[in-house]
């Protein structure tokens, strides 16, 4: 076999794409050699290389696409905080089963519970498990929808909507919907029906979607599509903001309690 140098062997990898083994050629064949891989081991060692940097890539792409509010995870997320939510149960959520299935998740509860952080964290676990994600707030999802209608372009933007797997739907209910609202967003529900998931956060509780959506009728058949595989996810509780500045308040006063017993200590 005819010897292959460097720079050949550079624009092999580059034709193929490697770009991983490509950039640390060196470095890869140094570490291969030092630890005595075999043949087999050594190719394995430089592909999964490759497909590491591939995964990493993919995923930041996913997530700029997929527009989250915020960078959340389920690790950061204080379960102890929040005792209505079963710690097991979201576990089972972020292994991505039901979106495989097409199902529908829900979170309800008042402000600051942790909606919208579980939303965000379950989102990128569905990134990571190879799904295309898109989270929008239920008040832009309408105007977009609103707007297209007017523009005569429904459709287009329905189909835009229907696109990704899991499509996560934030804060439905802290705003009024207009008038034709509730029937975008059932063919949106339609749309999506049994096709791709959907994940929606809401503040107010099912019962009162008719108010939300100002037309109890559709409401109803919004509903009735999206719970019918469906995981509800109820929230009760306080909000984790006011319950830190509580707390802060609350060491406050320990910490006087303690330095009232280390006085009382020292008389
Ligand atoms: P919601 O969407 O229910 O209004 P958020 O998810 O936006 O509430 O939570 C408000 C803030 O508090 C966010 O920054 C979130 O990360 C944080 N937070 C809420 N609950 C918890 C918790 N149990 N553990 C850690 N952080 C939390
Ligand atoms: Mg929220």
């Amino acid at each position: 076999m005819e010897t292959i140098d460097h720079d050949a062997l550079v624009a092999m990898l580059d034709r193929l794409k490697l770009t991983a083994i490509r950039d640390q050629l060196d470095t890869l064949l140094d570490e291969a050699a030092r630890s005595d891989m075999t043949l087999r081991e050594a190719l394995g060692f430089l592909v999964s290389r490759e497909i590491a940097r591939r995964d990493e890539r993919r995923i930041e792409m996913a997530t700029k696409l997929a527009q989250f509010p915020f960078v959340r995870e389920l690790e950061g997320f204080e379960w102890a905080a929040q005792p209505s939510v079963d710690q097991r149960q979201i576990r089972e959520l972020a292994t991505c089963r039901w979106i495989a299935h097409g199902d529908a998740l829900l979170f309800l509860g008042p402000p600051g519970t942790g909606k919208t952080h579980l939303a965000v964290s379950l989102g990128r676990a569905a990134i990571r498990h190879n799904y295309s994600v898109q989270f929008v707030t239920a008040a832009t999802l309408v105007a977009t929808l609103a707007k297209a209608h007017g523009d005569g372009r429904l459709d287009e933007q329905l189909t835009i909507y229907a696109r990704p797997k899991l499509l996560i739907i934030d804060e439905l209910g802290y705003l009024p919907f207009e008038p034709d609202a509730a029937h975008l967003f059932f063919q949106l529900v339609s749309r999506r029906y049994e096709r791709g998931s959907m994940m929606v956060t809401s503040n107010r509780s099912v019962v009162e979607w008719g108010t939300v959506f100002g037309d109890p009728v559709v409401a109803t058949a919004i509903l009735d599509r999206l719970l019918h595989h469906c995981s509800v996810i109820t929230i009760r509780g306080d909000s984790y903001r006011l319950r830190e500045k509580r707390r802060a308040g609350l060491l406050q006063k320990a910490g006087t309690a303690h330095e009232q017993q280390a006085e009382n200590v020292n008389q």
